[in-house]
């Protein structure tokens, strides 16, 4: 495991929040005033449950376990960085308008955390991530006493999320408690189909190969979860830049260790990586972008990295690919 040359501590942005919590404040106020006596037990008549979700992943595991009794919005589209994702206005009349909402937590939206936690005092607002035990949970190698958020990375621990999901809705709505787990059923079946394919590509990957540098630190439950190793110059959340000793001492390992592809991500701008394979380059070493990954947010909707399914198999057959020297 690798750990980031940044021990920073938290940049909280209380101050920039601080009007929009005031806000949400008031209009919870309002909004418990306006409907008295309802409660936040639903779901009389067959109008779908309102949910809100924050990273793409989480929005595609909603509507699968949901199916037609849900309508799911999901608050960061393609190309989105929760980690530094903030609460727009517009987002703040959304969650207020949800019924439930399903966040990653384990800190990953990160300057969204008060927002949760006053929204959770009206409504079930369920940082799905919470799901993994926490022995199955990694440390977060830049902050202390955080997890590493990037759970999604290893699809059984997205297993458990399916999972989560339908209990949560079965206890909200449990008039439909049957098609919430015919629903799951279905997509479990899906998730394992694609966790024995994923085990599959990795092993065409010969082992002293397996190592996977890409601009932050979003795969080690990928690591572990199918024996690679990992090395990122920028540390587990973007908020961390990476420096120029990052930089030359991640050009050291892909040259020591004939790497020949690094990769860039679909949310991260690319200079980094652009910065190490140059300089690697520059040492005579040949290397190459091996593609992009999707880490912390899916591709565009209708595509079939739009989906979280689809968003693995990408990064899978991207990093075998690459990494087999194709
Ligand atoms: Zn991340």
């Amino acid at each position: 495991m690798s750990h980031s040359p940044f021990p920073i501590s938290i940049p909280r942005q209380r101050r920039g929040s601080a009007i929009l919590l005031l806000l949400l404040s008031v209009l919870l106020l309002l909004a418990a005033c306006t409907q008295p006596g309802e409660v936040a037990v639903a779901s009389s008549g067959d109008a779908p449950i309102r949910v809100v979700t924050t990273i793409g992943m989480i929005t595609d595991v909603a509507r699968n376990v949901g199916g037609e009794h849900v309508e799911v919005t999901g608050l960061m589209g393609a190309g989105v960085d929760p980690h530094l994702y903030k609460a727009t206005e517009s987002d703040v009349n959304r969650l207020l308008n949800a019924q439930i909402i399903f966040y990653n937590g384990l800190f990953l939206e990160s300057r969204m955390e008060d927002v949760f936690a006053q929204i959770a005092e009206s409504k079930p607002a369920i940082a799905v991530g919470e799901a993994v035990p926490v022995a199955e949970r990694l440390a977060s190698p830049q902050y202390a006493e955080h997890f590493d958020p990037h759970i999604w990375m290893d699809v059984k621990n997205w297993q458990m999320v399916a999972e989560k999901i339908r209990d949560e809705l079965i206890a909200f709505d449990p008039a439909h408690e049957a098609d919430y787990r015919s629903n799951t059923a279905a997509y479990l079946a899906q998730l394992q189909e694609l966790e024995a394919w994923v085990q599959e590509q990795v092993k065409t990957v010969p082992e002293q190969q397996r190592l996977l540098v890409t601009a932050h630190d979003a795969f080690h439950y990928f690591a572990k979860g199918y024996d690679f190793s990992v090395y990122a110059p920028q540390g587990i959340s973007t908020e961390s830049e990476a420096g120029v000793e990052d930089i030359r001492r991640t050009i050291d390992i892909v040259v020591e260790q004939n790497i020949p592809a690094i990769f860039v991500e679909s949310s991260v701008p690319p200079d980094v990586v652009e910065a190490i394979v140059e300089g690697a380059r520059a040492r005579g070493h040949e290397i190459r972008i091996g593609g992009s990954l999707f880490s912390d947010a899916m591709g565009e909707d209708g595509t079939p990295e739009g989906t979280y399914i689809g968003m693995i198999r990408h990064n899978v057959g991207t990093i075998t690919s690459a990494l087999r020297g194709e």
